[in-house]
């Protein structure tokens, strides 16, 4: 399907079920701009920092995440789901860019930063590929010339540097050509949502998760031990909401407004049981996931629609590529073989 629509690339690396922060943080908007934008959803597979470790959960979580986008209502007909790996010009154009930015450039990136912390006790340990990814992501987000990337607050530097190699790359191969129209970053509504556990992100190495797949029972049992107020023994106790996860919860999940300003009032004047505020959170995120879980059912019983959306996604993510590697390859002056004069006569 070709279209006259702005573009948008997002997506998310396959390592198991979505969760609340990837709706929150980004999904949301993808469901809002699905018809406005045409949609390229990328599932990054060659992202995962632990492939080598374990292809098989991968390959399992490529299609658990297309079910989940099924599921939250992403219409595949309008929208493309592409699987990064099965497009390899995705590969060919990272390794072109990676030659105009700099290690220095990635290294003042705080997501990158943040994340090279965590591997450095064990560097000897991380994949070279490990260091390719900002500028993968930069490939991806470039690759189907996009305007607009969706997503949580801890992807805004990449977008940031996107930016940067946009600019770049138009000043030096475009000539009057805009090669890459330099996109937009978009957060969410809830730019980092915290984990059950109080962790400042909700995510699912930190095992801190609701999943949007979680039966009703699984939310109700997760939402009653979430952590809250340490600092609160008793029910009658005055308690915080500022910074409280139960309360961003509501914040986040619980559309009765009224209902979540009783409450915070009730809990700072210890007038209110946790267990109350619990009850009502669960069944405001279980409302909110209801609609989910029935399109679930529906995918799970025809499983040849996912790997189809997956099918078809993928194409036409592979057509686009192939479109936009021709124009970069023909800016930078690849066309060896297109005829002679670009290399004729002979330099000496
Ligand atoms: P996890 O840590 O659970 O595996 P992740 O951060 O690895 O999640 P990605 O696939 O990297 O997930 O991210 C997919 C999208 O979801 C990104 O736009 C990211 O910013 C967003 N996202 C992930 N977790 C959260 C969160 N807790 N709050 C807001 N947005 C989030
Ligand atoms: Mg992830």
């Amino acid at each position: 399907m070709t279209s006259e629509r702005k573009r948008i690339l997002t997506g998310v690396r396959p390592t198991g079920a979505l969760h609340l922060g990837h709706y929150a943080g980004a999904l949301e908007n993808w469901i809002r701009l699905q018809h406005e934008y045409e949609c390229y959803f990328l599932i990054a597979d060659y992202q995962v920092s632990d492939y080598a470790n374990d292809i098989e959960r991968v390959r399992r979580s490529v299609f658990d995440v297309a079910l989940d986008w099924l599921s939250v209502g992403l219409d595949p007909e309008g929208s493309h789901y592409v699987i990064e790996s099965q497009v390899p010009e995705h590969a060919e154009l990272t390794l072109w860019l990676s030659w105009w930015i700099g290690l220095g450039r990635l290294e003042r990136n705080p997501t990158l930063k943040a994340e090279m912390a965590d591997v450095e006790a064990k560097l000897d340990a991380v994949p070279v590929a490990f260091f390719n990814y900002p500028v993968m992501q930069v490939a991806n987000i470039l690759m189907p010339r996009a305007h607009l990337v969706p997503v949580g607050e801890d992807q805004a530097p990449h977008i940031e540097l996107t930016r940067e190699v946009a600019r770049r790359f138009n000043r030096m191969f475009g000539g009057d050509r805009e090669i890459f129209p330099v996109p937009e970053a978009m957060i969410g509504r809830v730019p980092r949502l915290v984990g059950l556990d109080g962790n400042a992100k909700m995510s699912k190495s930190l095992g801190n998760t609701i999943d949007l797949r979680d039966s009703t029972e699984d939310v109700t049992r997760k939402v009653m031990s979430m952590y809250t107020d340490p600092t609160r023994l008793r029910a009658t106790d005055p308690g915080h909401v500022e910074g409280n996860p139960l309360f961003m919860y509501h914040d986040a999940f619980n559309p009765d407004v009224a209902q979540v300003n009783d409450f915070k009032e009730r809990y700072l004047a210890g007038r209110v049981g946790d267990v109350e505020v619990k009850r009502a959170l669960a069944k405001a995120i279980n409302d909110l996931l209801e609609p989910f879980r029935e399109r679930r059912a529906y995918y799970l019983a025809n499983p040849q629609l996912v790997r189809e959306a997956l099918a078809a996604g993928t194409e036409v993510g592979r057509r686009t590529a192939q479109e936009t590697m021709a124009l970069v390859r023909d800016a930078i002056g690849l066309d060896y073989l297109a005829d002679h004069s670009r290399w004729w006569p002979p330099s000496s």
